[in-house]
């Protein structure tokens, strides 16, 4: 279906950044408001208490054994101080034990551990409890969330995870509720319905709790629905107070004073259409300042001529808006594309850090949201200090940091030309809400980008329906303008991207296997970066340069952050594996996986010298998705690579690289790793998939060979594609 033609321009892009070596790092800085009076590391006891309060939450940097909060702590920096597991020791990392969860859906949460206990939540808002040392289930509670709710979901029924406080563990139903568990029995003590239920309203996002308030948004601005979040007490789950993010009708008053001067910056009858606004998934909280920062999606519909004609900053929408937890009452905004027409969600995670910036320590909130701007703001006034893209973007040329605005190219507002246009990013985001990490070892920021376009064309004539996006934009001829533009205009990239936040610019990049694939991120004291890909695999980077040191296999796509914690010595890493795509090619498809199978989604746990297996799985070749890349080489160098495959490659593989393998040795035609000359080298050079039994050909091949075996590969692969074309 996607098409990528820029692999190996990419893939030479990679290799070049590597070659340059790491980039100067600036100073370590300290974590904001990290404790310095708290003794040694906790040592986990699996008293299962889940005994986390505020001063917990706040010391968590210096409780390096738990993980007690999806983000890890209230900064939402997902780096962890553990370094049991480092650059030195990781290629021994091993799973330790896995679960196999009750569905096949996506699986999007990161695992929370604290007091012994491992809780995760999976598809239909379940969630469960293990002995995070063991693996043996504690217990396992199901909100039997209607399944025809489905369909309000515009991302399949996922949920990003828990809330853990005071012996109580809290889910955001997909439904709409907020339910709080007793942690030792996963008993329901309360349920409150958050939303009113008649409409497309979800809940797919972690809920955060400060000061006893338990703080959970919602989802749908696909669907015509109008954005809030509400605070609930964690004792009784009684309401506290509610956030809008839009103005509703003004002649129903308004429920916020700021509303009135936000619906100045609104036109028509917005309220009819809900306009959208949704938090569904980025809050966070700064102790010191004592502001909670919340994520504001796009608008409903996201053509703005329909929400708001004659345009508008139609606020909160793609605002990062800091309130005071107390009361919820409105203290500053920053607003990252005014009059939203893309669906430039600014709900994309919000990261606090102290950053030394001009030789001063700033405490400032970080962002990379959909539109390809990384913004850094003073977290006390929400002042802009700094924007620049990180990835390719041809809406704005940049941002005023005078103004705070950004300089639009006029074309991008294809409802205000009536000209269509390719527009980059897409929907998809540079970023969307995949975690990212800031490590404070290297003040850098890990973040799953990934580069994308669309066809915007308006569709003037919209009806609102019920069922399905209202969005104001027409897909399907947004598709033809894109097929139109030739082979080279669907931009399909993604990558891990290591950015300098001080001096916004890339450090280095470290290309996915599948070239449109996302999934979060958790980096550590041992100098690693942990993260999952579409190919089947969990992978370990170092965080200097990128490097990819190990990868497993999970046997299915991954898109969920991983978490990681100690018991009793021991440091873990823990992810759920499984998403809404397949991987239809790469390590974890061939010979584990197919589109056929079970999504295999399951909750992965690794060690040091683990040596718990997964289930083996065999598939046929028709099973298989094939997609190699156009070949590129001249006669001499696929000569080569005749000659070197048939010499070290062919006893397993088969010749002329054409085995079936009978399910046992995988056929290499069917690679992800076709696509990237680096990734290939991981396994032939650098043995990657030893513990599999490919062991590392280096002594026996060199660079020039294993290119060679990779572009002969590659000509039998796309032959293969050929010829089943005209069968
Ligand atoms: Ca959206």
């Amino acid at each position: 279906m996607i098409k990528n033609k820029n692999l190996g321009l990419l893939a030479a892009a990679a290799i070049l950044l590597a070659a340059c070596g790491p980039a100067e790092q600036p100073a370590a800085t300290q974590a904001p408001a990290a404790s310095a009076n708290i003794a040694a590391p906790v040592a986990s006891v699996a008293s299962y208490a889940a005994a986390v309060d505020s001063q917990r939450l706040i010391n968590a940097d210096s409780e390096p054994g738990s993980w007690m909060a999806a983000g890890r702590n209230y900064w939402e920096q997902r780096f962890s101080p553990l370094d049991q597991i480092n650059t030195e020791n990781v290629n021994q990392l091993g799973l330790v034990w896995s679960a196999d969860l009750d569905t096949s859906r996506g699986q999007e949460a990161t695992p929370v551990m604290v007091d012994g206990a491992l809780y995760i939540t999976s598809a239909w808002s379940m969630v469960k409890a293990y002995d995070a040392k063991t693996g043996r289930l504690l217990w396992a509670y199901d909100p039997e969330v209607d399944r025809a709710r489905g369909v309000d979901a515009c991302c399949d029924v996922v949920n990003r995870g828990v809330a853990v406080w005071q012996g109580k563990v809290f889910v955001g139903a997909l439904d709409g509720r907020l339910i709080a568990l007793d942690a030792k029995t996963g008993q329901e003590l309360w349920s409150v319905v958050t939303v009113d239920q008649s409409k497309p309203y979800t809940i797919t996002g972690v809920p955060r709790i400060v000061d006893g308030k338990v703080v959970i948004g919602n989802a749908g601005g696909e669907y015509g629905v109008r954005g809030y979040i509400t605070a609930y007490d964690a004792a009784t789950g009684e309401q506290q107070w509610r956030f809008y993010t839009v103005p509703g009708n003004p002649a129903d008053g308004f429920e916020q004073p700021e509303l009135e001067w936000a619906a100045d910056t609104w036109n028509g009858e917005w309220w009819a259409m809900g306009a959208g606004g949704t938090v569904w998934d980025s809050m966070a909280y700064d102790p010191q300042s004592h502001l909670m920062y919340i994520g504001v999606g796009n608008g409903s519909p996201w053509n703005q001529e329909l929400r708001s004609p004659g345009g508008g900053d139609n606020l909160f929408l793609t605002s990062i808006v800091a309130i005071n937890p107390d009361d919820g009452s409105y203290v500053w905004h920053y607003q990252t594309t005014p009059g939203e027409t893309w669906d430039y969600t600014a709900t994309q995670q919000i990261v606090v850090a102290d950053l030394d910036i001009g030789g001063e320590t700033r405490r400032v909130v970080m962002q990379a949201p959909k539109n390809g701007f990384f913004y850094v703001l003073d977290a006390l006034t929400g002042r802009l200090l700094s924007a620049e893209k990180f990835v390719p973007v041809n809406w704005a040329t940049h941002v005023d940091l005078e103004t705070g605005r950004p300089v639009e190219i006029p074309e991008a507002r294809y409802n205000i030309t009536g000209v269509p246009m390719i527009v980059q990013p897409g929907p998809l985001g540079g970023h969307n809400w995949h975690p990212m990490s800031y490590s404070q070892k290297t003040n850098l920021v890990y973040l799953p980008a990934t580069e994308n376009n669309m066809g915007y064309v308006a569709q003037p004539d919209m009806v609102v329906s019920e069922r399905g996006w209202n969005t104001g934009t027409d897909f399907a001829e947004g598709a033809r303008l894109v097929a139109a533009a030739g082979a080279a205009a669907p931009v399909r990239q993604a990558y891990l991207l290591a950015w300098d936040p001080v001096a916004q610019r890339e450090v280095w990049r470290a290309p996915q296997l599948i070239p449109t694939h996302a999934a979060g991120v958790v980096s550590t004291a041992g100098g690693l970066v942990f993260q999952g890909n579409g190919a089947g695999e969990f992978v370990a980077y170092r965080d200097t340069d990128g490097e990819r040191l190990w990868s497993a296999i999970t046997q299915s796509s991954t898109v969920a952050a991983p978490s990681t914690y100690m018991i009793d010595g021991v440091q873990y890493v823990a992810v759920l594996a499984g998403s809404r795509a397949l991987p239809q090619t790469g390590p974890g498809a061939v010979g584990s996986t197919t589109r056929a199978s079970s999504n295999n989604s399951r909750l992965l746990v690794y060690a040091l010298n683990g040596t718990h297996q997964l289930p083996t799985q065999v598939i046929t070749a028709e099973e298989r998705a094939l997609n190699p890349p156009p070949l590129i080489a001249n006669n001499e160098m696929l000569a080569q690579g005749e000659q070197a495959y048939g010499r070290f490659c062919s006893v397993c593989h088969g010749n002329n690289a054409a085995s079936d393998g009978a399910g046992v040795f995988p056929d290499l035609r069917y690679s992800a790793r076709l696509h990237n000359l680096d990734a290939w080298n991981g396994v032939v050079l650098r043995g990657e998939l030893a513990s599999g039994g490919m062991v590392s050909f280096d002594g026996q091949l060199n660079q020039s060979d294993t290119e060679a075996i990779l572009q002969y590969v590659i000509s039998k692969a796309v032959a293969l594609a050929e010829d089943l074309q005209t069968r």
